[in-house]
Formats: structure tokens, C-alpha cells, sequence
């Protein structure tokens, strides 16, 4: 597995076990990173913390990714206390429930604002906070989540489909700012995987059923898969690769009767 040793990383979007970010929080500590985690509000921290005892010296903090003053907070905790950052995991995103249960048409102004600065723009403020710290280090990795929803008509994916097509282009826009200093940008587009955030998708096991009948590897991923991609991209092994949209779904994209 490529090496994070001697890299320091900051984990956005952990609620629980079966997230992502928790995932590519443990490979990365795996492979050497010291990380730091937040999470989002007081009722997810006794999780975070939980988890977090399995990890060396981790630094644990709150972070709404909406609010900028504790974007401010959080990178100047960082740092402080790492002296500088070499990569980002932007695992959060977030659609009202209405505006995913109701026909899209139905999706109202306060909904899709919401979806988009939670899912989309938080990548943009993330980055540029993070600009400094990365500076320091001559260079970086940011690396965010998205979904084939963005490209394709999921009927049930709705504004988060919306939102993620919006995050996918910030990547590229972020990768062409960012790449004359060595910051890399980049996302993985993960199959559907069963976590808190597809608890709100209608229909969410069906989608799995679909996949495991028709992507080419004929079954779902786990999280521990996108886990290893984003190894690649986070670390030396993925140095010449930017504005990228990596495909971790089993092949499912390609397919299509
Ligand atoms: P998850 O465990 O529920 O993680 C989503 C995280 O986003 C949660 O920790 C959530 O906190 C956080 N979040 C929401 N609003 C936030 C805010 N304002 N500030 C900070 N954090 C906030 O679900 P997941 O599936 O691992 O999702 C991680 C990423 O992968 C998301 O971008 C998702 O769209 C993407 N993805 C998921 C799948 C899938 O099938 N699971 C497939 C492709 C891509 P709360 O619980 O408090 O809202």
C-alpha cells in the first residue's frame, strides 16, 4: 500500500463506523499519518472520540462546514499543533429530507442552497484554508466524495445529484487554482455503500440490488475499497494525478442495456 508516513491529514465528514471518512481515516493512520478528525455537532463527538481511541495522538475537533468561523478554528488548531498539512478527506454532504422524498420539481430554494453549500461549496472554503498549511509542506492533497447521481438520473438521488455535479466541477476549477503550488484535487465517485447519509436515499437497497446484478465486478463495494483508492490519490503514488473524478463502483458507469 502506498506510504503516508511523515504526512499529516485532516478527516471531514465521520459519523459513525460505516462512514467513508472512517474508513480512509484508518487506512490513513494505517499507513503512517497522524490525522486530525471532526465531527459535526455535540451529538456525533461521543462517536468521533469513540473511534478515535484506536488511532496515535489524533486531534479531535468540531467543525460545522457551513460555519466559517470554525473552519477558521479548525486549521488554526492544526496548525498549531502539526506545524503545516499535506492532505484533506472532504467526506460531508447533506440534503433536507423533503428535497430528496418529493418529486425533484418540488425541490424548494432553502433546500437546494442547503445541499450546495454543505455538499459543494465546503470544498472551495476547506481548500483555502487549507492553501497555507499545504504551502508549507510544498504541495498537498484534497480529496473529496461524490456520486455517479451527478452525471446520471437517479430518481431517488434528486438535489444531491445536483449538488455533487456542482462538486464535481469545483474539483476541476480547484485542481486548475491549486496545481502551480503543488495541490492536488481530486474525487472518488464510490458505488452505493449502506451509511448514515444513504439511510436518507428512498429506495437505497435497491440500488444496491441493481448493482450487484449489473456493474461488471457483479456486486457493491465496501468502504474499506474506496478506502485504498484514496490511498493512491492521497499519497507520492498519486503525484502526477489531479482534477480527477475516479470511478470506485465496480464499473458500474460503464455500463450501459
Ligand atoms: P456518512 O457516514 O453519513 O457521512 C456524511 C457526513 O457528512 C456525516 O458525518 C455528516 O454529519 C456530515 N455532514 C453533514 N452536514 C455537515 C456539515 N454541515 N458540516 C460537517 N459535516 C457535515 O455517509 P457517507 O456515505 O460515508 O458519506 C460520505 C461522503 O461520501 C458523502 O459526500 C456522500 O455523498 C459520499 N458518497 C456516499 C456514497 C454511499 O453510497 N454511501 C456513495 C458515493 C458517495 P451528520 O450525520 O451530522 O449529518
Amino acid at each position: 500500500m502506498p506510504s503516508l508516513a511523515h504526512k499529516t491529514g485532516l478527516i471531514v465528514g465521520v459519523a459513525n463506523k460505516r462512514s467513508i471518512s472512517w474508513a480512509i481515516a484508518q487506512a490513513a493512520a494505517r499507513e503512517g499519518a497522524r490525522l486530525a478528525l471532526t465531527y459535526q455537532g455535540e451529538r456525533l463527538e461521543e462517536n468521533v472520540r469513540e473511534l478515535s481511541a484506536a488511532l496515535t495522538d489524533p486531534l479531535i475537533l468540531p467543525l460545522d462546514v457551513t460555519e466559517d468561523a470554525q473552519i477558521d478554528r479548525v486549521f488554526a488548531e492544526i496548525d498549531r499543533t502539526f506545524g503545516g498539512l499535506d492532505f484533506v478527506v472532504h467526506g460531508a454532504a447533506f440534503a433536507a429530507r423533503d428535497d430528496l422524498a418529493n418529486p425533484f420539481v418540488q425541490t424548494s430554494r432553502d433546500g437546494f442552497k442547503l445541499a450546495m453549500d454543505v455538499s459543494a461549496y465546503s470544498l472551495i472554503a476547506l481548500s483555502r484554508a487549507a492553501l497555507p498549511l499545504m504551502e508549507k509542506r510544498g504541495g498537498g492533497s484534497i480529496l473529496t466524495l461524490t456520486y455517479l447521481g451527478s452525471a446520471r438520473v437517479f430518481d431517488t438521488y434528486r438535489v444531491m445529484g445536483v449538488a455533487k455535479a456542482a462538486l464535481e466541477s469545483t474539483v476541476r476549477y480547484l485542481a486548475a487554482d491549486l496545481g502551480p503550488k503543488n495541490i492536488r484535487v481530486n474525487a472518488i465517485s464510490a458505488g452505493p455503500i449502506k451509511t448514515l447519509a444513504a439511510a436518507g436515499i428512498p429506495g437505497f437497497s435497491n440500488i444496491l440490488q441493481v448493482y450487484r446484478d449489473r456493474a461488471p465486478l457483479r456486486r457493491t463495494v465496501d468502504t474499506s475499497e474506496v478506502a485504498d483508492a484514496a490511498l493512491f490519490l492521497l499519497s507520492e503514488a498519486g503525484r502526477a494525478v489531479t482534477a480527477e473524478i475516479l470511478m470506485v463502483d465496480g464499473g458500474f458507469h460503464a455500463v450501459g442495456i
